[in-house]
């Protein structure tokens, strides 16, 4: 239970940050901020990712996009931006688990079902490239814990400090002290190794988001994906959400289109998530629709259980119309084609 209203104040939070980001990236691009009831149009390249920080990591695929790259690089190289990012809770600057570990998961997947997954990975900057050497270089999909870290060694990958930032410091004591927990010896012991704390990466002390989703159809109109997260802030040491799991946090089906979530991960977990949207897609659904009707399937299963969660999901088509929906309000993603660079506000379950 402490995880899940732990969990569930961070979304809160988040949803407060999300707010005030909006309005600086609307007067930042000129722009407003559109509902996602209106849906993209068709378009290549074009890449889409969850959240506000979306914004900048969209920039970095673009890079790739633009210049006749592929879907597959635009989206590794997109959100290495948010793992390294001193900003969110992507990477090594996220929550620890509730031991005081940042533990983090991430998976990629291109247009040929081509896919590599890490998860439970420590002290790796960037899980996505550890992901696709998964996929490339093994002959596995995916990779975890102590396994993971020691194949990014043997590929080149550096072994970071492993300590917290300030902040994150900051936020796993306040969490000790009111969820009562003490972690294992062992685990204190092994923490005290790790050194001093790093110093501060937040200019506010708030966290921004916890995962990035993002989709890229490129000039060849193939489609890929990628997702990378240091999970629920304070989670049982060990826990993995859906962000690693194909099929789950991402899919990718060239012929149809692609979908990645962020929100409550064992929410969905549940239903398969992703594949569940693109499937959606394929029976003739709009990207929206799909993430919509996902959305309704969650909550038929979880009726009771609504009030503390949030789930969201963001999808494309081969044609590159996107579109998103999340359960309560407050999930934003970001859009970068030719035609706009732009911050869209999903539509929710608890909105209509
Ligand atoms: N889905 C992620 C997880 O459960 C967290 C998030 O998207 O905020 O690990």
């Amino acid at each position: 239970m402490y995880f899940r209203i732990q969990y569930f104040n961070m979304l809160n939070r988040r949803k407060f940050i999300s707010g005030s980001a909006l309005g600086s990236v609307g007067l930042l691009l000129g722009k407003e901020v559109h509902s996602a009831s209106i849906q993209g149009a068709p378009d290549s390249p074009i890449v889409v990712s969850t959240w506000d920080v979306g914004l900048d990591a969209n920039r970095a695929a673009w890079e790739v996009l633009s210049r006749g790259g592929i879907a597959l690089d635009a989206v590794e190289q997109g959100v290495r931006i948010t793992e390294d990012s001193l900003n969110c809770c992507v990477g090594l600057g996220g929550n620890p688990d509730r031991d005081g570990f940042v533990t983090l998961d991430a998976c990629i997947m291109d247009a040929h079902g081509n896919c590599g997954s890490v998860a439970f990975l420590e002290r790796i900057k960037h899980p996505i490239s550890v992901a696709r050497r998964v996929m490339e270089k093994t002959p596995h999909v995916m990779l975890v814990g102590i396994g993971a870290q020691q194949f990014a060694l043997e590929e080149g990958f550096k072994l970071e400090s492993g300590t917290l930032s300030e902040d994150a410091q900051r936020a796993y004591e306040q969490w000790l002290e009111k969820s009562n927990y003490r972690p294992p010896e062992k685990n204190i012991e092994n923490k005290k190794q790790h050194g001093p704390f790093a110093p501060t990466r937040l200019a506010n002390g708030d966290w921004n988001h916890d995962t990035i989703g993002m989709l890229a159809l490129d000039q060849q109109r193939n489609l890929s994906g990628s997702c990378t997260t240091s999970g629920a802030g304070f989670k049982m040491r060990g826990r993995v959400g859906d962000s690693p799991l194909i099929g789950s946090g991402l899919y990718v089906d060239n012929e149809v289109g692609a979908c990645t979530a962020t929100g409550q991960g064992e929410e969905i977990i549940r239903i398969a998530g992703a594949h569940l949207v693109v499937e959606f897609m394929r029976s003739g659904l709009t990207p929206e629709q799909s993430c919509k009707k996902a959305i309704e399937r969650f909550v038929k299963l979880r009726t009771n259980k609504l009030a503390e969660l949030q789930v969201c999901f963001l999808a494309i088509d081969r044609a590159g119309n996107f579109g998103g929906y999340s359960l309560r309000p407050g999930f934003t993603y970001a859009v970068r084609s030719r035609h706009e660079e732009k911050i869209y506000k999903s539509t929710s379950w608890f909105d209509s």
